[in-house]
């Protein structure tokens, strides 16, 4: 039974492989010799939380993106702390007005719906916080080619989407797609404005796959990028979702030691 079931697995993995071989095409995709770096991005509202990894930050010489949602909520003390963010060199970029589903208010609203609920209530208020977001992370990782041209139209230079590498259904594992080969997370610095980015959440990635998935961009002169949500210091409970701060610091740790650069989401597609 055991030998039958490992078989299966097996057979199921040659399967999978020789789709992904043809679909996404074989080996990493080449960027530019040299420009190989990190761009991590973390979404949602958890200023105070991110604030206080700046010591983190400042250890590696690290700088993120922080996609910020909800912003109608943006206390006097959360701008000041994203100012501060942004002046030691972060990106503070746009999550939304109501994070909801782009795809479901285009379709009901069309472009002009979607503009008014989701997009333009939320910027003014960045705005008038002083913030001018230049970069967007998709809520929920739902868009379409529609929803993704009025994006570009309001001017957005970098669309973030969500790549996962394990699929859970019920709480089985389904998959578990190993980092260094999906491409999709790797910046080719093509001046593609529409990326994916890899989820670091707890129990998405093990620290041996960050790992190599770091050492993946250093050989091919690529960005590799990550994003998370929450930082936590202890297993998630009452439905948290975060990243553990431990496995991000041994990710900028990695980036450090091999030398990578760190970019923020806007600067991926101008650099030449
Ligand atoms: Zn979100």
């Amino acid at each position: 039974m055991k030998y039958i079931k490992t078989s299966f697995r097996g057979f199921l993995w040659l399967l999978v492989s020789a789709i992904a071989a043809a679909f996404w095409g074989c080996g990493s995709p080449s960027g530019k010799p040299g420009a190989g770096g990190i761009a991590i991005s973390f979404d949602d509202h958890f200023i105070k939380e991110w604030y206080e990894l700046r010591p983190l930050f400042q250890k590696y010489n690290a700088k993120a993106t922080f996609f910020i949602t909800c912003p109608d909520s943006l206390n006097a003390e959360e701008a000041a702390m994203l100012k501060q963010l942004e002046k030691e060199g972060h990106e503070i970029g746009f999550h939304g007005t109501v994070h909801a589903k782009s795809t479901e208010l285009m379709a009901a609203g069309g472009p002009k719906g979607y503009i008014e609920a989701e997009l333009e209530p939320g910027l003014r208020h960045m705005h008038a916080a002083g913030f001018k977001p230049t970069s967007y992370a998709h809520p929920g990782g739902n868009h379409n080619d529609r929803v993704d041209s009025v994006l570009l139209a309001k001017g957005f230079t970098t669309l973030r989407d969500v790549a996962i590498s394990r699929r859970k259904f019920k709480g089985f594992q389904l998959y578990a797609w190993p980092p260094r080969w999906m491409n999709a997370i790797y910046y080719a610095f093509d001046g593609r404005q529409k990326v994916d980015a890899l989820m670091i959440d707890y129990d998405e990635v093990t620290s041996e796959e960050i790992e190599e998935a770091v050492r993946e961009a250093k050989e091919n002169g690529t960005a590799l990028m990550v994003f998370g949500h929450e930082p936590l210091y202890a297993a998630p409970s009452n439905g948290k979702y975060g990243f553990d701060v431990s496995f991000l610091a041994a990710i900028l740790r990695e980036a450090h030691e091999q030398q990578l650069k760190f970019y923020t989401m806007s600067e991926l597609p101008n650099i030449k």
